[in-house]
């Protein structure tokens, strides 16, 4: 019996979001099936989805705090204002 992992290929995961290969360090497992992992900017990208859905349920201002929060990260990155020193690495949530 093989029990090969699907998702690892020569020692780097396979992001299964995005399809793009990262070290184990770079990769969060998921709970209920180990073998599958997402990378760090995927899950950032996940939460952010997560949220706007959730916001979609609820009332009228919920949707418009998710969009001007999404409107003010698209911003940041489009300029890359993220990875000035000043402001520091994306750690937006
Ligand atoms: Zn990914």
């Amino acid at each position: 019996m093989t029990t090969k992992d699907p998702g690892r290929e020569g020692g780097q995961q396979l992001c299964w979001c995005c399809g793009r290969k990262f070290s184990e360090a770079e990769v969060l497992r998921l709970g209920a099936r180990p073998e599958a992992g997402v990378c760090v900017n995927c899950t950032i990208s996940l939460r952010r989805r997560a949220r706007e859905r959730m916001a979609e349920s609820q009332g009228t201002w919920s949707r418009w705090q998710a969009r001007i929060l999404r409107r003010g990260q698209e911003c940041i990155m489009e300029h890359r204002w993220h990875e000035r020193p000043v402001i520091g690495p994306a750690n937006i949530h």
